[in-house]
């Protein structure tokens, strides 16, 4: 299925719904294919998988046409149902079953439906010569092709139960489809008409759950038994180690913030713009420095100074659109960000058990917001700088695209957000018998990707922009915004 675009999903109060979820609810879990079928049916798999899928499909019809002459009244072969029956008419059904499929083709299942639980099955079915581990394995290969309820063998598993229904006569279908279901045992997968076929069957099965009643023991009982039977198989993530030698590309843009630094100290010491804009960058200069110094391109550091290198560019460009429209607009910036300064340090004031190992300095932090004028004129604006977040900013400074692909995905990462712990803090179990769970990654097993090519890249439209307003040295300038790695 194509992914649907952004545009077609219903964007309101901030929230955008997919195409699907505005006019389906979602399943819940028990009702789920995975989760609340899968145990139901897998004794099909399993038959399926023993016999390849043009004779199983043959046993299985076979197997459905003598449950429904002993239980008319039932209308799935659910195991749960089967193994609520009476003794003898349960026991009869085996009976007849294993005249149909060897005993071992189903006697994985009694790992799970034991003796103590389920006596009667475990009566027909247990074959003490096959080895535990062999039963697991057989158990974990059938559900692993059938944990996604649009595979080819979860479909097949679907159509038994679909044929079933209409067998019981609880659903009706028209002719037209009738004969298209006739049709599905005969046809291959790979055949043009099953790419019709499929999605009907899985439509039409589906509209028979909401008459279903839910074995949660069951359902329970089978999770709880097959999860606990085996150990998780890690699916790591790894992506290259940055290791790319750019010391001398740290060198030239050294040698260009040392120009720039000489240029407002020697030239122009008072500019209250260039000062501004120069610390900005050296801001960002830093980040950048401290991720490679560290080598923090990997990790999930490393993510926080692309974030804020593309934020400082954005602003930056949004103080120059705005400069007119302010008196000043460069001294606005400072006391913006020194008044939410002052406000953390009121906040530490006023409280009484300030620990004294915090890295919160309080003296330096006072000295430092008094540091041009006294605390008392800096007022404390706690909304965004000229009431604009940064996605308004961006747009006004037309890096919609910077922000929308960039600045948004690494703010998961900043705030703490599932996205980013999934990504980078959990890794994926590949045992379906854990349906695919994740599990905590203490020991680092996955990595990040490097953002070290896009610290490269602000840094080139930082440095574009330091060049249109103040013109940076050659040759060193085209060498640093022509370097990539
Ligand atoms: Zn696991």
């Amino acid at each position: 299925m194509e992914p649907s675009k952004l545009k077609d999903h219903v964007f309101k109060k901030g929230k955008f719904t997919t195409p699907l979820n505005t006019i389906m609810t979602p399943l819940n879990d028990d009702e789920s294919w995975s989760h609340g079928r899968l145990p139901e049916y897998l004794w099909i798999g399993l038959v399926l998988k023993k016999y390849g899928r043009s004779v199983g499909l043959e046993k299985i019809y076979k197997i459905i046409v003598i449950l429904h002459e002993l239980v008319p009244a039932l209308f799935a072969p659910r195991m749960s149902d089967v193994l609520s029956l009476e003794y003898p008419i349960q026991a009869s059904f085996y009976e007849q079953v294993l005249s149909i499929i060897s005993k071992d083709t189903i006697a994985p299942l009694t790992l799970l439906l034991t003796q103590s639980k389920y006596p009667v099955f475990a009566e027909f079915f247990c074959v003490p010569t096959f080895d535990i581990k062999l039963r697991q394995d057989v158990l974990l290969e059938t559900m692993q092709s059938l944990m996604d309820h649009q595979t080819h063998e979860a479909t097949d598993i679907r159509f038994v139960v679909l044929f079933f229904e209409l067998m019981s006569g609880r659903l009706k279908i028209l002719k037209k489809e009738g004969d298209l279901l006739l049709e599905y045992p005969t046809l291959e997968h790979a055949n043009e008409k099953m790419r019709m076929i499929r999605p009907m069957i899985r439509s039409m099965e589906m509209m028979s759950l909401h008459f279903e009643t839910i074995s949660e023991d069951y359902i329970a009982h089978f999770w709880k038994g097959i999860s606990q039977m085996t150990d998780c198989s890690l699916y790591t993530m790894h992506f290259i180690n940055e290791d790319r030698d750019i010391s001398g590309y740290l060198e030239e843009l050294h040698e260009i913030f040392a120009y720039l630094s000489r240029l407002l100290t020697s030239v122009t010491p008072l500019d209250e713009k260039m000062n501004v804009i120069f610390s900005i960058t050296t801001y960002s200069y830093k980040r950048f420095k401290e991720a490679s110094d560290h080598n923090l391109f990997n990790s999930i550091s490393g993510r926080g100074c692309v974030r804020v290198m593309i934020e400082n560019y954005i602003m930056i460009k949004y103080l120059l659109k705005k400069e007119s429209e302010h008196q000043n607009i460069w001294r606005e910036y400072q006391f913006y960000g020194l008044g939410l300064y002052k406000l953390v340090l009121a906040r530490h004031r006023e409280c009484k058990n300030i620990n004294p190992t915090s890295h919160f300095d309080e003296d330096y932090i006072e000295a430092l917001v008094n540091e041009f004028v006294l605390e008392e004129s800096v007022d404390m604006d706690t909304r965004y700088f000229d009431q604009q977040n940064i996605r308004l900013k961006a747009e006004a400074v037309n890096e919609k695209d910077l922000f929308g692909l960039y600045y948004d995905y690494d703010s998961s990462f900043e705030h703490g957000l599932w996205g980013a712990i999934r990504e980078s803090s959990l890794v994926k179990c590949n045992n379906p018998a854990h349906k695919y769970h994740c599990v905590p990654d203490i020991d680092d097993h996955n990595n990040l990707k490097s953002v070290l090519p896009d610290c490269i890249m602000i840094m080139r439209k930082t440095l574009e922009l330091l060049n249109e307003l103040y013109g940076l040295p050659s040759p060193t300038y085209e060498e640093v915004t022509k370097f990539n790695v």
